[in-house]
């Protein structure tokens, strides 16, 4: 039996289609159930449900075999983590965003630069935004937070924040600008190493009919 890891909402909505695609069938309504062990239409793979952060975890220590999770978790894990026994062999399209500086509209964030001031910067990827700081030469005091970034600049808590943007909109709503974009996001696929290498007979041909669903997306979705 295979285990696919995936996180409720977002995540778990866009990769349904993809595994319809690659003929295997889920029941819709399953990440609205609180059961966290889901079984599919091939009885060789069963889902289980995670925190989005956690994926990366549970496929690591091969509590899963293999998981969908965002460039942006990911990165944030293997740079605490370290390089583990991850493969990420397939760039599923999915969940696509960008990682980004915002600030509040009005903050000079150039000239704050230009300046050299430290800048008190409030995000969940600490890792991401100390690399992107770190790279430009700006001295930034990271201020961990675990939801709702785009209060810290209004009540004063950071200059900036790092946060995901797909189309800007709870920026505007919150008076924010992005001023920076840090890396495209997407989500992967990523693999446990053992189970690429144990369980080929049963992963190999599932990972085969995923890329070719993402291909064929990808193609029919082509402008
Ligand atoms: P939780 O809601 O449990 O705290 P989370 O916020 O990380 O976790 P989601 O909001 O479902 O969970 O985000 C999961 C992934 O979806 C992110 O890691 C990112 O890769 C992607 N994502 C997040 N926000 C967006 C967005 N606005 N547009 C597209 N993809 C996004
Ligand atoms: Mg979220």
């Amino acid at each position: 039996m295979l285990t696919l890891a995936l996180s409720k909402g977002r995540i778990f909505a866009d990769t349904v289609p993809l595994l319809a695609a690659a003929g295997i069938e889920v029941a819709a309504d399953a990440d609205s159930s609180r059961k966290l062990i889901i079984p599919t239409g091939d009885p060789g793979l069963r889902l289980i449900i995670v925190r989005a952060t956690d994926v990366p975890t549970y496929v690591q220590y091969g509590a899963a075999d293999f998981g969908v999770a965002g460039s942006d978790v990911l990165d944030e894990h293997l740079a605490q983590a370290g390089d583990h026994a991850l493969y990420q062999p397939i760039d599923l399209g999915i969940g696509r965003c960008r990682m980004s500086v915002a600030a509040r509209v009005g903050f000079d964030y150039e000239q704050a630069i230009r300046r050299g001031s430290r800048l008190r910067v409030a995000t969940k990827f600490t890792a991401i935004a100390r690399e992107h700081f770190a790279r430009k030469g700006v001295h930034a005091e990271l201020v961990k937070l675990y939801g709702s970034m785009e209060l810290a600049p209004l009540v004063g808590l950071a200059d900036a924040i790092v946060d995901l943007v797909s189309t800007g909109s709870t920026l505007r709503a919150n008076q924010l600008v992005e001023v920076e974009q840090i890396g495209e996001v997407s989500s992967r696929l990523i693999v446990n190493q053992a189970s690429m290498k144990t369980r080929a007979a049963a992963l190999e041909p599932l990972l085969r009919r995923l890329a070719a669903a993402v291909a064929r997306r990808d193609r029919e979705t082509k402008p």
